[in-house]
């Protein structure tokens, strides 16, 4: 019988390792929609659309090319509804010799992996994944011996490795690091350009009406999905980000404007994680975008920071820290996941802006996931587990291995300081400085205590506060527990109380 070649579906990549140095006509290639994986958080509807719609383009695809691919549609009569039974029956169905199969790229997949082998009366094969710069193997003989993983190490390493934006030994211009240039606000009247439109085709119109009826209940709009479904599809919207945003994206990387949820970001996640991009690809068009000319040094270093840095940096930890990560909460926070999260309308118009976003995009940028979802929890003090399942859920481009190190880690604090030197802590002064929400609020940024003060505000300080004997022992925040001990008693007391008050109304 045939090999049967199992594609999960973030392994949408005609170059996937198990499907290399195969014979066509020697293997079937499995791609199953479960329960299960649709289940396992009930995820974003526009996450569902996309991966099931992808999924189903690539068998096309691939059937196309001349592979044979034995398609299980989530409604398919016996769908047994998880991937091992799936795998069992298809083995059985065509009288396979064997499973080759590439690594998940999550624990609970992994696990599942694993059993395999006890499972199936054949031998199973399971490849790394080597869809990404760094293996698995090279960031732990990275990390091995290190007290500190800190990105920016990780970072200079690989572009040494790499050679990308090398010049010999040096970095090309001279300067590794240009977030110093990348915090402009943009000025009144710049014009963001408008993201390409896919229109959804009958494929995905027909996974909308799927999603509409069976998950009904999940968090979500569909209206404005707009994510690529193909790799055709994935390589239009890069060429646009290319050619229209990238020579901006450094300066305003951080800003975050009211109406405008894209900016000049790539919207190139959804793609590579699913696998219709390679992180290698989209970082060369990038460096060959600043050798043409097209693009400035600061914008594509940034951008490549952001690929070659962060996105293989937070892989590496994911895996190098083992399947506890996601329960770790070194700050003890125990605050159940506000309503404000399922429903926005807070009245804070920066959150409330990156609530309706994430209801009806499935996307907000980095910034206002890091400095307003994620730094309003950290300041309240939400259980850090509980996010995480929030931020798994509401991004179409959430898969855990990601997700976790970004919200526990970094935007938690959550593991102690493994990834990151200090917490994401900012009151308001920093979000009115990086964006325009601030003018249209209920509340005053620049008061700092009472009814009507930004809640950023006092939060940041409760924060700390409530953090004092540990924080305060970290050098890089010596100063500003320097500020909190020159306020009065009285000033501290207003602070703690407003704090407490507005706490109050946040329920569970
Ligand atoms: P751009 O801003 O244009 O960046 C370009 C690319 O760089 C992204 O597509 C992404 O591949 C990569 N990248 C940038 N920052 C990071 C980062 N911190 N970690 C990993 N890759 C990065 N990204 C996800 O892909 N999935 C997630 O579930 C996710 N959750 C996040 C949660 C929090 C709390 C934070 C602070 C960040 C999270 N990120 C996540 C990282 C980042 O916010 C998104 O990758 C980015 O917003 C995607 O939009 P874009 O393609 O327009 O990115
Ligand atoms: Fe956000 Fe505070 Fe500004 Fe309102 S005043 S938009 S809550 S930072």
């Amino acid at each position: 019988g045939p090999l049967i070649l199992p594609v999960l579906g973030d392994q949408l990549s005609p170059g996937l390792a198990s499907l290399r140095g195969v014979a066509k006509d020697d293997v079937v290639l499995l791609l199953a929609e479960v329960a299960d994986e649709t289940r396992y958080v009930p995820h974003h509807k526009q996450k569902l659309v996309l991966v099931l719609s992808a999924m189903r383009h690539f068998a096309d695809e691939m059937r196309g090319a001349g592979w044979r691919v034995d398609y299980r549609a989530l409604e398919d009569a016996g769908n047994s509804g998880s991937l091992t039974g799936e795998l069992v029956a298809a083995v059985a169905r065509h009288g396979a010799r064997g499973v080759r199969a590439t690594a998940a790229g999550e624990h609970r997949v992994c696990a599942m992996q694993g059993e395999w082998a006890g499972r199936l009366p054949v031998p199973v094969e399971i490849l790394p994944d080597d869809r990404f710069i760094v293996s698995r193997a090279a960031f732990d003989g990275w990390a091995r011996g290190r007290k500190l993983f800190r990105m920016e190490d990780f970072y200079r390493w690989q572009r040494r490795e790499t050679g990308i934006l090398m010049d010999g030994d040096a970095p090309v211009g001279g300067k590794w690091n240009y977030d110093a240039e990348n915090r402009k606000k943009p000025p009144k009247g710049t014009d963001f350009p408008v993201p390409p439109r896919f229109a959804p085709d009958d494929v995905t119109r027909e996974v909308v009406t799927l999603v509409e009826r069976r998950f009904a209940d999940h968090f979500g709009t569909l209206d404005a999905f707009n994510w690529p479904v193909t790799r055709a599809q994935a390589l239009e919207a890069l060429d646009h980000f290319i050619a229209a945003r990238l020579p901006w994206f450094g300066d305003y990387q951080d800003a975050m404007i009211g109406g405008q949820p894209t900016m000049f970001h790539a919207l190139v996640s959804t793609s590579i994680n699913l696998g219709l991009l390679d992180p290698r690809e989209v970082i060369d068009v990038a460096v060959a975008a600043y050798e043409r000319g097209t693009a400035p040094l600061n914008a594509v270093e940034g951008f490549v920071r952001q690929i070659l840095g962060w996105r293989e940096y937070v892989r590496g930890i994911y895996f190098h820290a083992g399947p506890d990560y996601v329960r770790e909460n070194a700050l003890g926070a125990t605050r159940d996941l506000p309503w404000i999260y399922w429903g926005g309308d807070s009245g804070m118009a920066c959150f409330d802006a990156a609530f309706a976003q994430t209801r009806d995009l499935a996307y907000a940028h980095h910034i206002q996931r890091l400095m307003v979802l994620g730094n309003f929890a950290l300041l309240a003090g939400v259980d850090p587990h509980q996010l995480h399942e929030w931020f798994l859920v509401v991004y179409a481009d959430a898969y855990e291995w990601v997700e976790a190190p970004n919200v526990i880690g970094m935007s938690q604090f959550a593991d102690g300081g493994l990834l990151g030197s200090k917490p994401y802590a900012a009151g308001g002064a920093y979000i009115n400085r990086m964006g325009d929400h601030c003018r249209g609020c209920r509340y005053d940024v620049k008061a700092k205590a009472g009814e009507t003060a930004c809640p950023f505000n006092y939060l940041y300080w409760d924060f700390l506060a409530r953090h004092e004997e540990r924080l305060s022992k970290n050098q890089r925040l010596w100063t500003v527990y320097d500020g909190w001990r020159r306020f009065s008693a009285a000033r501290q007391a207003e602070i703690r109380s407003d704090a407490a008050r507005f706490l109050a109304t946040l329920g569970g």
